[in-house]
């Protein structure tokens, strides 16, 4: 057996909803500094017993390798890299650049990117939102967003679903799965250098927490359009794995 076919697992595609052998899907892309990372990861559990803002500590669980799961198959993964991935790279690059030559201290950034292809980057996000999510999201309870991943045409997404952006620095990081919090509802949030993530369900307002950037135009986009984007985004720091939360080290010390 091939170490290829040894790498695959039997199971459930995520996009398609087809049960057969699932290749590992990184998310986001190899290409977009997704190879090797380093990461702490906390469970909620441990906050309470781990001394997690000291980053001299050695008891933090530190994970190594590329992020992922075998969530999708070969026909899908495929499909991904063929119609989002390189839009996706080219904003993840475009950004990254960027963070790179700002100010250490900047929480907040200005900047504008030529040639982006809106419409396969929000389809590219959502992917990952599906990808990093148990099967009975895409299946039963969100059925609308693997339709709108599926077919590269579709710019219309019902307007209960909602897309914010904001920045991170370097191995930050946060994944944190479908969730009800309270008075906003049902949150998903993934944060990957250079970016964060939230998607929301049936909520309207979030968009003013931490001035997170609202991705809602980006889904009515033509699928050949290239555009310019004018960004002010704010550069938030994840140290704990609640959604929406982006105190800051010194603030959270306060609470020890
Ligand atoms: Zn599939």
């Amino acid at each position: 057996m091939s170490r290829k076919i040894k790498n695959k697992r039997l199971g459930v595609c995520r996009l398609c909803l087809e049960e057969g052998m699932l290749s590992f899907e990184h998310f986001p892309p190899k290409s977009t500094f997704n190879k090797k990372i380093r990461y702490f990861h906390l469970d909620p559990a441990e906050m309470s017993t781990l001394d997690w803002i000291d980053d001299g500590k050695s008891n933090k669980r530190i994970y190594e390798g590329p992020l992922g799961d075998h969530s999708l198959c070969e026909k899908c993964n495929n499909f991904l890299n063929k119609e989002y991935v390189e839009a996706f790279r080219k904003f993840a690059y475009s950004t990254s650049h960027i963070i790179s030559s700002i100010k250490p201290d900047s929480d907040t950034v200005y900047f504008t990117i030529e040639g982006l292809n809106l419409l396969r980057i929000y389809k590219h996000i959502i992917s990952m939102f599906i990808s990093m999510n148990d099967i009975w999201y895409s299946k039963d309870t969100y059925p609308e967003l693997t339709e709108y991943v599926n077919n590269p045409n579709q710019n219309y997404l019902p307007d209960k679903y909602r897309l914010y952006l904001y920045l991170i620095r370097p191995h930050s990081f946060r994944k944190l799965s479908w969730s009800m919090v309270n008075d906003i509802g049902a949150i998903s949030e993934f944060a990957f250098y250079p970016f964060g993530f939230v998607l929301s369900y049936n909520n309207l307002i979030l968009g003013n927490q931490a001035h997170l950037y609202d991705l809602f135009p980006w889904k009515f986009f033509n699928i050949d359009r290239e555009s310019t984007v004018e960004f002010l985004l704010p550069i938030l720091e994840t140290h704990l794995p609640i959604p929406l939360d982006y105190r800051q080290k010194d603030t959270l010390r306060k609470f020890i």
